[in-house]
């Protein structure tokens, strides 16, 4: 079965073909680091995770970048209000949201570049738009990106230019569908922005929002690459700037699949920082939320449908996780005399062909749950032959391996793994190095860092293990 994604770019659901065969280049932007993130910000890593997982189950290796915004207006802003520097300040919520990040076992990016330590790829990419025609300087020395200079501009947005309320230009980040404008790629030095600027050919001042991503993602995965993804509310103006950036300081096309995650809600509205109605990882943990139980609420609705948050879903969710965990030691405890394989029972198949179709979470987790209740009824009747709870074991190991639900306890490595330790055993006795760290960068893509001990050969450790 073709892997197919909604593809905001096309308005339709694609096949997806990477760009080189059996790799895939993935951004994803990251939090702004001015304040703490919240479940709906997460409820979009989730989302970024388990499509990292998948590609990774589907045997891709993965390369994924997620940037940190550590300067833009807003932070700004908090620094003047709370008298502090932008670095003391974008520290403090860096942490915190690695904490959190760890906490709901969220496999970590290969890198996350900050915006603040790339401004110079951020200058270059300016000074190019500005040589190939697409960028002017205002009157106080900011640099701005003509739109119409662009004529593919509002292709992902579906923007209509016939119903366009303004043509001027625009200076703060963020701003609506309704009034597409030039806008800001460096912005000029103001009394405001105190200690926070940058020299530049234009004098001193600080790169826009929608640069940082363009200038990074370029740095780390190429002119070109797969997949690039966020929340909804980042198709326009973010994502739109993007590809006018990067297509235009480029000449070529940008990113190949566009996927948006859809918002989570609380009481029907936009769970957001500026809105006050929102939840931090800590607060719902506090209340006895597991990590397994939140992600199961945020990833069991499909990406591109809302989700209405609420705590009283705690206790389902719960009994959800807690099913799933017994069924699992159920069939360990069955296990111990029966010989090992890495065969899969008919519903993988059925598993597997739902997050094919755009990731359909929802159907995938249906087909899971039925196979998993008569699996308890053949367990029950005492008819479930020593393979078939050998095959269990294996296909709850490779749900684990996209959905993560099984409690972290001890963490018990999956056959695959082992497997790949041995080859990789196998291949330091012949002293073949090469296929010796080959096997090991695929191990850690699957979530596992090995370590050579000495006696017992090798160690291994999930990188969720701090
Ligand atoms: P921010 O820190 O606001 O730049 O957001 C980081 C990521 O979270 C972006 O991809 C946003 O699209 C996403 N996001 C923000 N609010 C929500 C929400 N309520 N539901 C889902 N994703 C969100
Ligand atoms: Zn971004």
């Amino acid at each position: 079965m073709p892997i197919k994604f909604y593809n905001t770019l096309t308005k339709q659901k694609d096949e997806f073909q990477p760009i080189r065969k059996g790799e895939v280049k993935l951004y994803t932007c990251g939090p702004t680091v001015y304040d703490t993130a919240h479940i709906g910000n997460f409820r979009t890593f989730l989302f970024e995770d388990l499509l990292k997982r998948y590609l990774i189950l589907k045997g891709y290796q993965v390369t994924h970048v997620m940037n940190l915004t550590d300067v833009d207006d807003k932070t700004i802003l908090r620094c003047n209000s709370d008298h502090i520097s932008i670095h003391d300040l974008t520290e403090k919520y860096i942490k915190l949201f690695f904490d959190d990040l760890h906490r709901l076992k969220i496999i970590p990016a290969d890198f996350y570049p900050k915006a603040t330590e790339h401004v110079p790829e951020m200058i270059d990419m300016v000074k190019k738009l500005i040589d190939n025609g697409y960028a002017y300087k205002s009157e106080d020395n900011s640099i701005y990106f003509n739109i119409k200079k662009f004529e593919k501009y509002g292709k992902l947005a579906n923007l209509n230019f016939a119903e366009q309320k303004t043509t001027q230009r625009i200076a703060t980040d963020d701003y609506s569908k309704d009034h597409p404008q030039d806008f800001v790629l460096w912005k000029a030095w103001k009394k405001e922005d105190g200690k926070v600027y940058w020299e530049s050919p234009w004098g001193k001042g600080r790169p826009g929002w929608h640069i940082e991503c363009s200038a990074m993602s370029n740095k780390y995965l190429g002119e070109n690459f797969d997949i690039h993804c966020g929340g909804v509310d980042n198709i326009f103006p973010h994502h739109e700037n993007e590809i006018a950036q990067s297509e235009c300081a480029n000449n070529k096309p940008f990113v190949n699949y566009w996927l948006h995650s859809e918002h989570l809600l609380v009481d029907g509205r936009k769970m957001s920082k500026s809105a006050g109605n929102f939840y931090k990882i800590s607060d719902l943990t506090d209340m006895g939320f597991t990590p397994e139980a939140l992600r199961y609420l945020l990833l069991s609705g499909h990406y591109r449908t809302n989700i209405n948050f609420s705590v009283d879903k705690k206790h389902e969710a719960l009994k959800v996780i807690q099913r799933i965990n017994d069924f699992y030691k159920r069939l360990l405890d069955l296990s111990s005399n029966c010989n090992k394989t890495d065969e899969l029972p008919e519903a993988y198949n059925l598993f597997i062909k739902a997050l094919d179709d755009d990731l359909n979470t929802p159907e995938a987790l249906a087909v899971f749950f039925e196979w998993m209740r008569n699996t308890n009824a053949h367990i029950d009747n005492n008819i479930l032959s020593d393979k078939d709870i050998i095959y269990a074991i294996n296909f709850i190991d490779e749900v684990n391996v996209v959905f993560d639900l099984l409690i972290s306890r001890g963490f018990r490595i999956p056959t695959k793994i082992v497997d790949l330790a041995n080859q990789r055993q196998t291949a330091r006795i012949n002293k073949d190095w090469i296929k010796a760290d080959s096997i090991r960068d695929q191990i850690l893509k699957l979530g596992w860092i090995i370590e050579d001990a000495p006696h017992i050969g090798y160690k291994l450790k999930s990188v969720l293990e701090k």
